[in-house]
């Protein structure tokens, strides 16, 4: 019994030692879970902080980048337009002289004037353009046009540039391409002036060939391939493929030899690829170079001939608009350029300097047409046209937008703004007289200038002034009272300088002033002014000697003013009497 006992003891104990171990694990394992659990809370909580982090992070940088991609675009668009106003104004003010009576010598000058500033408005476009392309806002936009004529454009463009080198300029057209195709001529045309133009800089002797061959057509499909062969320096084999990179150059010396930005062959083949086509190069060190490239084209009816934009002269068009057009526009270059071409074609205006005096303005005259500057301080363009457009009296006025924008979105923003069409700055005679042409369309006659019967004063260079003028009184007026406006601030800073021995900028300031002589019929003092200018330069005079003479020129100056001034009036009342 005590056995039995004793066993069923043992048995107990050992069960309990069993449980108390079991329970023991239970605990151990409901310690070790409770711990895990925690673990995964803890873990849990930090991924959670650490997607939320990298979301919150993530949308920071989305942020960012689309800041500096809004930054890009707003700094790409404020730098055209504060590089291409002046330029606007420079290349402007270019074609007006061209208008005017010139010597051979300044014809020279002029033309170094307007191949610079038609190289600097290349380079800028070209670094505009290369970021339009990156940004994407780069559109095909096809229409027709006369493939033979653009390229023969081409041509002509560099015979003229190429007259002082012995290289001739060749184009091999086949007949079986269609007169009229259908595509982005603007494109096209670039791509062969960017090619072109390489080849120009490239070939010192020899030729340079323009080919165009129709490979081959489907339907309404036509391709075409182009080359662009010249018998230039050429490229080393490992250059080839990298020529077509952003800022690549053939060999480390060449924009030491040949300028350039290196972003030429980028753009084209960006421009042959948007364009749907593919381009290729083979070239020879000494042998020359061969660019080819192949365009899809679509077949075209006969459509209005392409008409390439060329340099005009500015008086031969007449308009004969009896009510005044209005001018907003608060830039004082801009407002000159755009004056003196109405003007010339005889469109009476009047001028507003912001948009609030624009819309002021409107309200008070029914204009039948307006210019409207975009970027103007008070209320700008697109404001001033939403304003105009809530006016029963300019429903339907067409309203032409100008401005120095480069993006196809801001040339929305105009059109949905409500204007009827855009000009971007800088634009030609040929650009505006056109828009003119198509919404003032009733007043377009061809009549000659009145003969302004205006006599100036003969004591002044009349020859002078009447070529520069053109009976064009208004312009003479505007130029006379700038003129008497400015000289006060002259005569001061120049009578400050010569106190302070500032000798260099007496130089510049006479550098200033002395173009403006001729304009109010004192240009025999132009060759005085020059040689004081000079003989400052080149430091052959003392102080004491040009101190001496620039008061003489001054007292001079002082003592024309009168007739200057009386000059203005009677000029003024000549306006009044005749308007
Ligand atoms: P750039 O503005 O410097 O001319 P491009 O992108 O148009 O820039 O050309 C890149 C480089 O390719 C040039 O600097 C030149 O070295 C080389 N290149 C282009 N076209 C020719 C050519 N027809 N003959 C010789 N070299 C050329």
């Amino acid at each position: 019994m005590a056995n039995e006992s004793d066993i069923l003891k043992r048995m107990l104990d050992r069960e309990r030692r069993a449980r108390k171990e079991a329970e023991m694990l239970l605990e151990e394992k409901a310690r070790a879970l409770y711990e895990a659990n925690l673990e995964v809370l803890r873990i849990n909580a930090s991924l959670e902080s650490e997607v939320q982090d990298r979301t919150s992070d993530l949308t920071r940088a989305i942020r960012e980048a689309n800041a500096a991609k809004e930054a890009e675009k707003e700094f790409l668009s404020k730098m055209s337009h504060e590089i291409r106003t002046p330029m606007n104004a420079i290349i402007g003010m270019t074609h007006l002289m061209f208008d005017t009576a010139m010597t051979e010598e300044q014809r020279e000058y002029m033309n170094s004037v307007h191949y610079s500033a038609d190289l600097l408005r290349g380079l800028i476009t070209d670094v505009l353009q290369m970021s339009k392309i990156e940004a994407g806002a780069m559109e095909y936009r096809g229409r027709n046009f006369q493939l033979r004529e653009l390229l023969q454009a081409v041509q002509r463009t560099f015979q003229f540039n190429l007259k002082s080198k012995p290289v001739d300029i060749i184009l091999d057209y086949d007949d079986r391409i269609p007169v009229q195709l259908h595509g982005d001529d603007v494109m096209l045309n670039q791509i062969l002036m960017n090619l072109v133009g390489n080849a120009a800089k490239f070939t010192r002797e020899g030729f340079i060939e323009i080919a165009a061959a129709r490979m081959r057509s489907m339907e309404a499909d036509q391709f075409i391939e182009f080359s662009v062969r010249d018998t230039g320096i050429g490229i080393a084999k490992d250059r080839l493929l990298d020529i077509f990179k952003s800022f690549k150059q053939a060999s480390d010396d060449v924009e030491l030899n040949f300028g350039g930005s290196g972003l030429g062959l980028a753009i084209t083949r960006e421009l042959v690829e948007l364009s749907g086509g593919t381009i290729e190069v083979q070239s020879e060190i000494g042998e020359g170079t061969c660019f080819v490239f192949r365009l899809p084209f679509r077949n075209a009816e006969m459509e209005e001939a392409y008409e390439a934009d060329q340099p005009e002269r500015v008086s031969e068009t007449q308009f004969a608009n009896d009510r005044k057009i209005l001018i907003v526009e608060d830039n004082p270059l801009n407002q000159r350029y755009l004056g003196n071409l109405l003007q010339k074609w005889g469109v009476l205006f009047d001028l507003a300097t912001n948009g609030i005096e624009g819309v002021n303005k409107a309200s008070q005259y029914n204009y039948p047409l307006v210019l409207m500057d975009i970027q103007m301080p008070e209320m700008n363009g697109y404001e001033a046209t939403i304003q105009l457009r809530h006016m029963n009296s300019y429903k339907e006025t067409p309203i032409i937008g100008l401005s120095a924008f480069a993006f196809d979105s801001d040339i929305k923003e105009s059109l949905d703004s409500g204007m009827n069409a855009h000009i971007s700055k800088p634009f030609t005679p040929r650009q505006l007289r056109e828009k003119l042409e198509e919404y003032l369309p009733s007043s377009v006659r061809k009549t000659h200038l009145a003969d302004a019967g205006f006599q100036f004063n003969p004591k002044l260079d009349t020859e002078q002034l009447n070529s520069f003028y053109e009976g064009d009184l208004e312009y003479a007026r505007d130029m006379f009272s700038i003129f008497l406006k400015n000289l006060p601030a002259y005569a001061m800073e120049l009578k400050d300088l010569l106190a302070t021995d500032k000798m260099e900028g007496v130089g510049n300031l006479l550098h200033k002033i002395k173009p403006t002589f001729p304009m109010v019929g004192l240009g025999a003092w132009h060759g005085d002014v020059e040689r004081l200018e000079h003989a400052i330069r080149k430091e052959t005079m003392s102080a004491e000697e040009v101190k001496r003479e620039v008061g003489e020129v001054v007292s001079k100056v002082r003592g024309a003013l009168p007739m200057l001034q009386n000059e203005l009036k009677r000029i003024e009342e000549y306006i009044t009497q005749n308007e």
